[in-house]
């Protein structure tokens, strides 16, 4: 018998492009993994492989662990594939993707209420956290260089926040050498049912009136942390772990009055990661934004509620002053003279380019019927699991279109139930707060614009079979899968 390489080299020119992919001999080799081969596979077997492989991922439309966007129309799909080969940093050879860019920064400053007297400046990233280690970097030169004008030691700056931040502030703090105040959240800190936001949100809160422990930090701690070495304060509009709101104004208050009667300027970088996009359309009552004047720079993820593919972030400084002229890099190798800030050098242009096809495609309107879509689900699934006796709802305000639950008196842990979940194919992550919260074990819904009340309906009849599974004795569980075998009825 011939060996299956020889039958093929046998084959003549026809027979081989007639043999169907499945049928090439590519299917019956381990394919390369850890040297490349030294002969390639015709495009369809390899394109076969690696989409087969990937098959093992989890699925997208299941995933509420992240809040990145997982679906967009098919013109924006359209116009990313049209121009995926263009390299964002090549301004002089794509005049116009720089333009498109401005648009999207212009439209942000203004959604951000920047003071009409300012000139604000910006820029899209990668995602938040470039955004965030530039918004900070640049925050810590303003100090720097304010010091030395001064006379006055450089050698010690810090930073102050929540230990409610995201992970990337203390990246931060590390890479730049920047001393890290983190405030330690405490637990219970504050039970309230009348936050501003709860009186704004009593349109969509179906669960309103119940109290509500608030995990994020407050003013007044923030107040004694900051002194004259702060490069600036971090505050976060819609928290990773519970999607709860720091005071903002309340801060931007109590910096005022440090102002006042210490003479520092400290800034407010705002973490708007998540909510950069929800707040605008849902609560623009809500002050948070460039209408607090220590408030000086802002990031938005747009691949979050910018509703756009993983890629896209934007920083957006209050005003020019904002951001020292040093940083600035002005390029001339790629033709013109090109101003750059930021980390790394090339990037697609297809997100942000998807970024403005949302903003004009969408408008005002567009993005607030998605945000009250999303939200109203939110809703209606905290509000099925704070009724189950076996949840309670952290963030009963939903703020923002997420869900953060604690067990309420289960034998099992959150970490067995999101495990549970996996098997249905639902992605639903378990972790425990920050300190001093630690002891809250939590798990977290994200809400995303394709996450339908029928989707809502479906992932709680899974999840309560899954906790009925967890709590089912072996016996019962044996009991169950007989019943299963031999049915009384026949439907
Ligand atoms: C997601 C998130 C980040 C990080 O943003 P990327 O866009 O993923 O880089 C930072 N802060 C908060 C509050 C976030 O939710």
């Amino acid at each position: 018998m011939l060996s299956d390489k020889k039958n093929l080299d046998n084959l003549s020119k026809t027979e081989r492009e007639h043999t169907t992919t499945y049928g090439s001999r590519y299917f019956t080799k381990t394919v390369p993994k850890y040297v490349m081969p030294v002969n390639g596979m015709p495009a369809r077997a390899a394109y076969q492989i690696i989409h087969d492989e990937l098959n093992l991922d989890g699925n997208p439309a299941l995933n509420l662990a992240s809040f990145v966007t997982t679906w967009m129309e098919p013109e924006a799909d359209k116009l990313i594939m049209e121009s995926i080969g263009k390299n964002y940093v090549d301004n002089d050879e794509y005049p116009q993707t720089q333009i498109i860019q401005n648009r999207v920064v212009n439209m942000l400053a203004r959604l951000f209420n920047a003071p009409k007297k300012c000139n604000s400046i910006g820029s899209g990233t990668i995602g938040s956290s470039e955004s965030i280690m530039l918004g900070l970097l640049a925050h810590k030169w303003t100090w720097k260089k304010r010091r030395e004008a001064e006379g006055k030691s450089t050698d010690k700056p810090n930073i102050v926040m929540g230990a409610d931040v995201h992970t990337v502030w203390e990246k931060f703090a590390r890479y730049f050498d920047v001393e890290l105040k983190l405030i330690p959240l405490k637990k219970n800190m504050c039970k309230t049912t009348e936050t501003e936001i709860t009186k704004v949100m009593s349109s969509f809160s179906c669960i309103s009136g119940l109290e509500e422990d608030i995990y994020t930090i407050t003013a007044d701690e923030i107040k004694a942390l900051v002194d004259e070495n702060t490069i600036a304060v971090g505050a976060v509009a819609g928290t990773t772990f519970t999607g709860q709101m720091d005071p903002i104004e309340e801060i931007n208050t109590a910096l005022l009055e440090i102002k006042e009667a210490e003479g520092w300027d400290i800034p407010i970088h705002v973490d708007a990661a998540s909510g950069g996009f929800v707040l605008p359309f849902l609560y623009p009552e809500i002050k948070w934004d460039f209408r607090l004047e220590q408030v000086r720079s802002i990031n938005v993820s747009g691949h979050k509620y910018g509703l756009v593919y993983p890629g896209v972030g934007w920083l957006i400084f209050k005003d020019k002053t904002d951001l020292p002229e040093e940083l600035i890099f002005n390029i001339n190798y790629l033709g013109g003279i090109m101003p750059n800030y930021s980390l790394n050098f090339s990037k697609g242009s297809g997100t942000i380019i998807a970024q403005y096809y949302n903003l004009i495609r969408l408008g005002m309107e567009g993005y607030k019927k998605i945000m009250e879509n999303m939200q109203e689900n939110a809703s209606y699934l905290a509000a099925k699991l704070n009724g189950s006796a076996k949840f309670e709802v952290i963030n009963k305000s939903i703020t923002f279109p997420m869900v953060t639950v604690q067990l309420h008196n289960c034998d099992f842990t959150v970490f067995h139930l999101s495990e549970k979940l996996r098997q249905k194919g639902w992605i639903v992550p378990a972790y425990t707060l920050p300190a001093n919260a630690e002891d809250i074990a939590v798990l977290r819904m994200v809400v995303k614009e394709s996450f339908s009340k029928d989707m809502v309906e479906m992932f709680y009849s899974d999840m309560m079979e899954a906790v009925e599974k967890l709590e089912q004795t072996e016996e019962e569980r044996l009991k169950k899968i007989d019943e299963n075998k031999n049915p009384s009825l026949l439907y």
